[in-house]
């Protein structure tokens, strides 16, 4: 039976990328070598680089002032790089609380200087992206979230801030068009959208940084890995192919405006189901919901087992919700096909026949 992988991430990948990556480990493009053992400073190696990188830039239009990193450590290493990098002990960084990865980079940042939370929606268990707020000039930059995996909202409109403004967009990069040029940084697990796990994609504007007056440890120093060309030290080459033909897909299929227009159609019939189905709410206010989690409840409590199981039955494999918010949660990223939505909204359908 076909199985539609709903987790959060790791998440699914296109098919065809599978199928290269596969094979790219028994040997790269006939050279008679795996990718996995080439040297990362090989000829083969900075092709494959070169080429995510120029993807990178030319999905996200960037400036050539905005440099492309492939680092390891993940988003949450960025949570602690930022301020090491961006924040002078007597500084306020402004950071937008809207879940549990917004909080995970508060708290490392006020190791480094302080912090002011310039708005929340933390009384409200999140179910809500708070729009009026004003971040302070003096701030040297703004945090936010594009979109909140766990909870399942998402910023659909991006905020003009008047300070430098950096997002975690780890679970929607490349889901739809951004202006790439309006953020000074943008950092990406690769694991949702993008590729396999063991990569981090950070775009970063370079006048940003040399500001901060601590020393930095060498290998968390933006600069070093800018320098050195994301070869600072042994990169995770695999990881990078693998976002590298995610990337070349996207392309393919048009880019972020067919990415975009896919992802609606997606999660439009999703919510629908949602709506609809007298057993089911949605958990996220209408307008903040987000086009990559989906999260909702199901309104009568002891059916919450029996309807995952009946999900997995179907084929329809990680929808359970994270622990902090319960009930069910579908990731639905670029990779995830229509007919995994309509695997699942049957489910849903007969589901609520079932147990009317
Ligand atoms: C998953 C996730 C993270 C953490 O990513 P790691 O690569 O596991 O460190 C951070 N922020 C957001 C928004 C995420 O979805």
């Amino acid at each position: 039976m076909k199985k539609y992988n709903f987790y959060s991430g790791p998440a699914m990948l296109p098919q065809g990328v599978f199928e290269q990556a596969s094979k790219a480990v028994l040997e790269l493009d006939n050279i008679g070598m795996s990718l996995i053992e080439i040297s990362h400073r090989s000829k083969e190696f900075i092709s494959v680089l070169e080429e995510a990188k120029q993807h990178v830039k030319d999905l996200l239009q960037l400036d050539d002032d905005q440099q492309v990193l492939f680092m390891q450590g993940g988003a949450s290493m960025q949570f602690c790089m930022i301020p090491y990098n961006l924040l002078n002990e007597h500084e306020t960084a402004a950071y937008l609380e809207t879940g549990v990865w917004a909080k995970k980079a508060i708290k490392e940042a006020k190791m480094f200087g302080n912090v002011q939370v310039v708005a929340s929606s933390s009384d409200q268990n999140f179910n809500f992206i708070p729009k009026d707020y004003v971040v302070p000039s003096s701030a040297p930059y703004f945090h936010l979230t594009t979109n909140n995996t766990i909870y399942g909202s998402q910023l659909h409109v991006i905020p003009e801030v008047g300070v430098p403004m950096i997002a975690d967009m780890s679970s929607d990069i490349f889901s739809r068009p951004v202006e790439g040029k309006k953020f000074d940084m943008i950092y990406a697990g690769a694991q949702k959208n993008m590729g396999t796990a063991g990569v981090t994609l950070v775009v970063i504007r370079e006048s940003l940084l040399g500001k901060v007056k601590r020393p930095i440890p060498t290998i968390l120093d933006y600069r070093t890995h800018i320098k050195e060309g994301s070869l600072f030290n042994t990169p995770c080459t695999f990881a990078i192919y693998v976002s590298m033909l995610t990337l070349r897909w996207i392309k393919k299929m048009g880019g972020l405006e067919v990415m975009k227009k896919l992802n609606e159609e997606k999660a439009i019939k999703l919510y629908n189901e949602i709506d609809s189905n007298p057993l089911f709410k949605g958990v996220i206010a209408k307008e903040d919901r987000s086009q990559m989690n989906v999260t909702f409840t199901i309104n009568r409590p002891e059916l919450e087992e029996a309807f995952a199981n009946a999900a997995k039955d179907a084929g329809c494999i990680g929808i359970k919700g994270h622990r902090s918010v319960g009930g069910f949660r579908a990731s639905i990223y670029n990779a995830m096909p229509m007919e995994g939505i309509d695997v699942l909204t049957g489910v849903m359908k007969d589901f609520a026949l079932k147990n009317g």
